[in-house]
């Protein structure tokens, strides 16, 4: 591999897959893996190396986030989390201010973790929660209660967490409007900062795939899933929470930095195993086998698969579809800027057949989904891909 030059901005954020859970949950197709403890050790010297391999071709780039994502990085020993930030820290130029994230989940954290994380340097925290009725967390394989949840919440208030996100689904089987509301409710009275609200789409190699095949559960219907997409909405709005994103919201100044850079076609780096990465130009991913990456980044290459080259109709198009995401949605001002012309040059038609449609719309310089096109925002991407 080539030294990387970050083009525009000079600046990028890094991804730091943590595979490992304690059991799966029966929805997720992450790559994730339990019972492979044994590798916990031989995969964070992969990630150190890893690292270190970058580092030389990451010349004058600047990190401006770090999301340590899985898996559940809660899981693993907080040593391991400290120390991959101090090599972090060693090997990268980091912004001042670098918004650090990591991902965990109740039944994994203690205080004793939260005290080491918040020393390591993580100032953002995002919690799996999901849903509030300890039966439904067993029914979808959280290894969780709500009250750990809780007590997990009120400890890492305690160490001086002060930016955290709550993850939650809707649309699971079986969940009734009443369950959500009171999912929602429950929530907001903790007043976190950022929260994820995640429509339930049952993917393929999933125990719950397998089961909606067998009769055993069902989808819920669309009229529902939407319902409880608007309780959500009213609900967090309400607090003062911006709807920024389809599906977060956050205080004002609040919103995911490192998340922000995926919407806004940003570059970034993946370390870990299935980690994707975009580059001056190029899109690829790590290899997703544990057992594989540790073996080859040991040997000193960086497992790479998929590179793909982006082509300018490429850029332009993940552009307007990752952008139309956020609620602001994509400055005509910003598209003249990073590509030279107008997005009325290249999408003229069908931006006037969406505008017509209701799905979408122009507000000074920006154009944005509709409320209708929140609704239908897959009908709306796909006229651009
Ligand atoms: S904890 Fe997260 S990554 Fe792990 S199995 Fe459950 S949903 Fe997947």
């Amino acid at each position: 591999m080539n030294k990387i030059r970050s083009n525009e901005s000079k600046t990028l954020g890094l991804y730091i897959h943590i595979p490992f859970c304690k059991s799966k949950c029966l929805y997720c197709d992450f790559n994730s893996f339990a019972g492979m403890e044994m590798l916990i050790e031989p995969y964070f010297n992969a990630l150190k190396k890893e690292i270190e391999l970058y580092a030389g071709r990451l010349e004058d780039c600047l990190v401006k986030t770090i999301f340590i994502g899985g898996g559940t990085p809660s899981f693993v020993d907080a040593a391991f989390i400290s120390d991959l930030l101090h090599i972090c820290e060693r090997n990268f130029t980091l912004k001042k201010d670098t918004e650090i994230s990591m991902e965990a989940n109740p039944g994994t954290l203690s205080r004793e973790k939260l005290e080491t994380y918040m020393k390591a340097g993580i100032n953002r925290l995002s919690i799996g929660l999901q849903a509030w009725q300890n039966k439904m967390l067993k029914f979808i394989g959280r290894i969780h209660t709500v009250e750990e949840f809780l007590d997990n919440f009120r400890q890492a208030r305690d160490e001086g967490f002060k930016n955290i996100n709550i993850d939650l689904i809707f649309g699971l089987p079986g969940q009734t409007m009443a369950d959500w509301k009171e999912t929602v409710d429950s929530v907001a009275g903790l007043n976190p900062e950022h929260v994820s609200c995640y429509s339930l789409k049952i993917e393929k190699d999933t125990p719950f795939w397998e089961m909606l095949e067998t009769g055993k559960i069902s989808q819920a219907e669309d009229e529902m899933d939407r319902e409880m997409y608007y309780y959500a909405k009213e609900k967090f709005n309400g607090k003062g929470m911006k709807h920024y994103e389809i599906s977060n919201f956050a205080y004002p100044g609040f919103e995911c930095e490192h998340n922000l850079i995926y919407w806004k076609a940003e570059e970034y780096i993946g370390i870990g195993a299935g980690s994707h990465s975009y580059i001056n130009g190029e899109r690829y991913n790590n290899v997703y086998d544990i057992c594989r990456y540790i073996k080859e980044v040991t040997n000193g290459i960086i497992p790479l698969e998929n590179v793909e080259r982006i082509d300018f109709r490429d850029r332009v198009s993940e552009f307007i579809i990752l952008g139309l995401r956020l609620i602001e949605g994509i400055s005509t001002v910003e598209f003249r800027k990073k590509f030279g012309c107008d997005i009325s040059d290249i999408y003229g038609r069908q931006l006037l057949k969406l505008t017509e449609r209701g799905l979408i719309e122009q507000k000074g310089n920006n154009i944005m989904l509709t409320g209708k096109g929140l609704d239908l925002a897959n009908q709306v991407f796909i006229e651009f891909v």
